[in-house]
């Protein structure tokens, strides 16, 4: 009776980035999801991109971090505390009906994972808690025509991991999950730097040169980039002139990583829907996506061609909305409680 007055909510809880979206209204939110807590209560001090500007800045009695690895809730508390925040800024603070969720989680969650998500998101003010597989949600919100009784293939490669699934007749056919993407990018950067020139840098460091002269493959003509930070022997601030071949280079390894991921699941695909992608290419979403080089690098890796998704970024929140709207078709791919 009271269905019209229920909200329902789309949550990427994502590694890097968590967004909300509110059917009927759209994206509420969308920020880093990082969460500052005061050690001496408990509270939480800060969400989002206040909180990740506090990263590695904090004093002792707040720590800023990442409650999310790899896609899994590595914090529960933290993330709790987290969807609170979110479903009140998506519902107005005092809600009396309670609202619906969708979130995504990576195909490779194990039960014990899944059922941490439903409960944070239950005991956060939920009145149901759906889940949805990432790639499935990516490639709806991708507009694949993932009905179709065709092989459409999706990579959807974030900041913890990257997934990767065939989808026919909607519903998932082979999928793969690898804990790498780009937080191991930023850190093969990190550790690149530390071996090769004694330089130490912090992960957000790392992040902006992977966005700023970061590529798959060598860029023509190459580029150049002062990178700050601290000589590890004398521990002193230093500068250090970095160019792109060498961060392509550092991004080599877990690169290879992720095409390996995609192998297999090409490996196991039915010959019927792999003659289908080979066509078709397959669909990349996710912020990585849009490192540059790392399509043609896939393709060259794998003999598939492959093209980015409109906003790559929003792809798997827009999809487990539209999942949501319409949950008698897609219910058998979700799991709820
Ligand atoms: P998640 O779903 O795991 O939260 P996202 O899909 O939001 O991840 O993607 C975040 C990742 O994408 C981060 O590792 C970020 O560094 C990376 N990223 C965002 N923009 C770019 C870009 N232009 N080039 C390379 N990597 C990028
Ligand atoms: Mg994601």
């Amino acid at each position: 009776m009271f269905a019209k007055f229920t909200k329902k909510i789309a949550i990427d809880l994502g590694t890097a980035n968590s967004i909300v979206f509110l059917v009927g209204k759209g994206i509420v939110l969308n920020e880093p999801t990082v969460v500052a807590v005061s050690t001496d209560d408990n509270k939480v001090l800060a969400v989002g991109l206040e909180a990740k500007e506090m990263l590695g800045r904090t004093p002792e009695n707040i720590t800023a971090s990442h409650p999310l690895k790899s896609g899994v809730i590595a914090d529960y508390l933290v993330t709790e505390a987290m969807l609170r925040y979110f479903l009140g800024k998506a519902t107005g603070v005092n809600f009396f009906f309670k609202p619906e969720v969708i979130l995504s989680v990576p195909v490779g969650v194990t039960s014990v994972e899944a059922r941490a998500v439903v409960d944070a998101t239950l005991s956060a003010g939920a009145k149901t808690a759906y889940l949805i597989p990432e790639p499935l949600a990516a490639a709806i919100g991708a507009k694949v025509p993932i009905s179709s009784p065709s092989g459409n293939m999706i990579v959807n490669s974030g900041g913890g991991t990257t997934e990767v699934a065939m989808i026919s007749l909607g519903g998932i056919v082979v999928s793969h999950s690898v804990r790498v993407a780009g937080n191991s990018l930023d850190e093969a950067i990190v550790s690149y730097l530390r071996h090769k020139y004694g330089l130490l840098i912090g992960e957000r460091t790392a992040e902006e040169i992977k966005i700023k002269i970061g590529s798959a493959l060598k860029l023509e003509p190459s580029q150049n980039l002062e990178v700050k930070g601290r000589d590890t022997i004398s521990g002193l601030p230093r500068t250090h002139s970095v160019s792109s071949d060498e961060i392509t280079e550092a991004l080599d390894e877990p690169l290879r990583e992720i095409c390996q991921g995609i192998k297999q699941v090409l490996e196991k695909t039915p010959p019927e829907l792999a003659s289908d992608v080979i066509d078709k290419g397959m669909i990349l979403s996710g912020g990585t996506s849009l490192l540059r080089g790392f399509g043609l690098l896939l393709s060259q890796a794998t003999g598939v061609p492959s093209h980015v998704a409109d906003d790559p970024l929003l792809c798997v929140v827009k999809g487990a909305a539209v999942a949501l709207e319409n949950l008698d078709y897609f219910r058998k791919s979700l799991s709820s409680r």
